[in-house]
């Protein structure tokens, strides 16, 4: 049977720096699905069905990757699709300690499931969604930063269209 990660997130929005993680993540595994939190107490931009629908667009060309979302705890999601490891990013040792504290206590839960982190590729070390959308709001170039999709959307929200 193949391999399966998934690459959760809140993916609010996707950038460019989430795609790298993606495109490269994808080769490492038979599939990968990226998995877009649904969560209540975090506030968003974007909401979750138009999250997952700007990642389906984009990751429509990559064959072994899919888009879904989830809620509650990621090992039980992990346990209902058969996942065999979490892929997370890290940008800087800032990330660090909470993403090891998480993939500890995601191992305590279940012992089945490895987390593996990728190191950001240098260009986009600097890119968060929140940033971006900071950057967006002051009337900031972004268009290096997110795929075309996610400048079209987000120049829509700004604008108050939608
Ligand atoms: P979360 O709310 O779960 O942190 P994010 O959508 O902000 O969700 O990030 C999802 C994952 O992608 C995290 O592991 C984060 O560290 C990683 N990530 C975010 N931006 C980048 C980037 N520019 N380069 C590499 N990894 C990144």
């Amino acid at each position: 049977m193949g391999k399966i990660a998934v690459y959760p997130g809140s993916f609010d929005p996707i950038t460019k720096g989430h795609l790298d993680i993606i495109m490269r993540g994808s080769k490492l595994f038979d599939r990968l699905i990226v998995a877009v939190l649904k969560n209540q107490s975090k506030k968003s931009m974007f909401s979750i069905d138009e999250r997952v629908d700007m990642l389906k667009q984009i990751a429509r060309d990559i064959p072994n990757v899919e888009v879904d979302m989830f809620s509650g705890l990621l090992v039980d999601y992990c346990k209902d699709r058969k996942v065999n490891a979490i892929i997370r990013g890290l940008r800087a040792i800032s990330d660090f300690e909470y993403e090891l504290q998480m993939a500890q206590m995601n191992r305590q839960l279940n012992q089945e499931v490895e987390t593996i982190f990728l190191t950001t590729s240098t260009q986009y070390s600097f890119l968060s969604s929140s940033l971006v959308k900071e950057v967006a709001s002051l009337n900031g170039d972004i268009s290096e930063f997110v795929p075309e999709i996610v400048l079209t959307e987000l120049n829509k929200k700004l604008k108050g269209d939608v």
